[in-house]
């Protein structure tokens, strides 16, 4: 039986191996027809050989949904980062060697610490 989560993606194949997704279409340039091509059969993946797969409309939804929150934790890193930064200068130009500077600087720190555990930097 059939339901929603079965519903594959016209055209679209997806490696598991290597995470290559491509969509595969059809152009007939005589008549300007375009379309997805029938991608039942056996495709291999133009990386390593493996077989590529059918992907379903919520299976890419949810990969679009993770890669928006992985982004959106990023940009929060980011944002944190230039905070901590931003304040830590600020600090630095007048105040001098104290306590609340040595807080400021482990915050740049820990902020630094996670945009490299994420490899971002
Ligand atoms: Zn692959």
């Amino acid at each position: 039986m059939s339901t929603e989560t079965d519903i594959y993606i016209p055209g679209y194949l997806k490696c598991d191996k290597c995470a290559f997704g491509g969509m595969f279409s059809v152009l007939h340039a005589a008549d300007g027809e375009v379309g997805s091509q029938d991608v039942t059969g056996r495709h291999v993946c133009p990386n390593d050989g493996s077989d590529l797969r059918r992907v379903t409309w919520r299976e890419r939804a949810n990969d679009w949904a993770k890669a928006y929150e992985n982004k959106t934790e990023e940009a929060t890193l980011w944002k944190d980062y230039a905070i901590a930064l931003h304040e830590e200068a600020n600090f630095k130009l007048g105040d001098g060697f104290s306590a609340e500077f040595q807080a400021l600087t482990h915050r740049t720190n820990a902020a630094r610490c996670a945009l490299q555990k994420r490899k971002l930097i």
